[in-house]
């Protein structure tokens, strides 16, 4: 069988520890044996961060917006601990923060479902997709720590010098504050990412904040979401017999308890990242999440919801067997290659990421599955397969369907 061709370089950012391991695996079993794969390699590896100042991970990001659509492996994000373990020059900064921050946009994150993984919500029939906005926020923020007695203060000042100030706290003794911002024209984009997507998979879309309590801040992206509505989408959304509605962030948790699913939640930032890690163990596993940032200019940045799984690592680099779950990253690969080949008219190539998906799903109804998964799962009789074991499992599926 002749390898599938592609014409447009698919950007890669490799990662870090277990995912790291999966990456590599899912390439030579999945991808390449399948693919003439054509891809820019960028390897955003801690150490391979550091080494550049991080750089790599700015040019990883212009890539993406060059090319269009990228796969991406999960990332060590620095903490005092990973700056003793790789000797870092410095905690170089969160590299989903550096690239949302580059892309701007919206990650829409979505559960896996497969027969025999029930979420533990019983009411929960379709899938909740979680449209995190990605840019800003805590992500973008400056601390301080107080020292002690004084005056903290937000000063803006315009382009002619003048100042405007809002008194944060008068300090009588040590403490810590935060400086936060977002941009009318990120949120704006924001919106119309989340009101479009609804558009496009005909499911109603829910917005919450707390603008009860941020009357600034919270208050700006639920007035510019309704403005948009109102002026642009209203009647379409009326035409495809779907709604839009906004209410409080506490609200709309009870409310997401208590419903069906097969909607889109739109979430801040911050509530993104929470919720969704929240929603995706809810329906089962980390491992069983897609994620991809589509950004204001159409570039689309494909990846695992999940960290890099560090505990199975450190149990992978003592020779021990391990039981991580591909499932994400195989997936972030095959939304990328579908996306890559439906840009560039290569009906081939979206065809083979449905093969592959479908594979991976029968793979897991046929009973073959990690631990995690089959610790929760409802099937009788499953084999629990090693990391490797499993992909390759899911490649003999998927030669079967070629
Ligand atoms: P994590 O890697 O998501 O893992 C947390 C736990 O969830 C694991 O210990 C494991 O539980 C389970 N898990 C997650 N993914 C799994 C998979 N594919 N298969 C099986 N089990 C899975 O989060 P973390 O341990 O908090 O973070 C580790 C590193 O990842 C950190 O350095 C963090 O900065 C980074 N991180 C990166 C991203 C990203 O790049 N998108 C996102 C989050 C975190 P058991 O150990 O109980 O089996
Ligand atoms: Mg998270």
């Amino acid at each position: 069988m002749s390898k599938i061709q592609m014409t447009t370089p698919l950007v890669e950012m490799d990662g870090d520890e277990m995912t790291r391991i999966l990456w590599q695996m899912i390439k030579d079993e999945l991808i390449l044996p399948f693919i003439d794969l054509k891809s820019e390699y960028y390897d955003l590896g801690l150490a391979h961060r550091d080494e550049t100042d991080d750089k790599v991970t700015f040019d990883s990001a212009y890539a993406t917006k060059k090319y269009g659509v990228a796969v991406k492996c999960a990332t060590i994000t620095p903490n005092a601990a990973r700056v003793t373990e790789y000797n870092l020059k410095e905690m170089w900064k969160s590299p989903n923060g550096t690239i949302r921050a580059i892309l701007d946009g919206t990650v829409f994150r979505a559960p896996i479902i497969v027969k025999g993984i029930e979420p533990c919500v019983k009411n929960w029939e379709s899938p909740i997709t979680i449209a995190r906005h990605a840019y800003g926020d805590v992500y973008k923020a400056s601390e301080m720590k107080i020292p002690g007695a004084g005056k903290a203060e937000l000063v803006y000042t315009d382009e002619n010098g003048n100042e405007t100030r809002e008194l944060i706290h008068t300090f009588n003794g040590p403490g810590i504050i935060q400086g936060m911002h977002n941009l009318n024209g990120s949120i704006e984009s924001f919106a119309r990412c989340c009101f479009n997507y609804a558009l496009d998979i005909k499911q109603s879309l829910w917005f919450a904040t707390k603008d009860t309590i941020s009357k600034k801040y919270d208050h700006t992206f639920k007035d510019i979401f309704q403005e948009i509505f109102d002026a642009e989408y209203k009647e379409k959304f009326d035409a495809a017999g779907i709604e839009y509605f906004y209410t409080l962030i506490d609200d709309a948790v009870a409310r997401v308890m208590k419903s069906k699913g097969g909607f889109i939640w739109a979430c801040k930032n911050y509530d993104g990242d929470v919720m969704s890690d929240m929603l995706s163990s809810a329906f089962g596993s980390l491992a069983m999440m897609t994620s991809v940032l589509v950004s204001p200019d159409g570039t689309y940045e494909y990846e695992a919801a999940h960290g890099t799984v560090q505990r199975h690592y450190y149990k992978h680099l003592k020779g021990e067997e391990t039981s991580t779950n591909s499932v994400a990253t195989i997936f972030a690969w095959t939304g990328a290659l579908r996306k890559r080949g439906e840009l560039d008219g290569i009906s081939e190539l979206s065809d083979f990421a449905d093969k592959l998906e479908k594979a991976t799903i029968a793979t897991i109804e046929s009973g073959k599955m990690t631990k995690d998964l089959a610790l929760i799962t409802t099937m009788k009789d499953v084999t629990t397969l090693n990391s490797e074991d499993f992909i390759k499992a899911i490649r003999k599926e998927l030669e079967a369907t070629l």
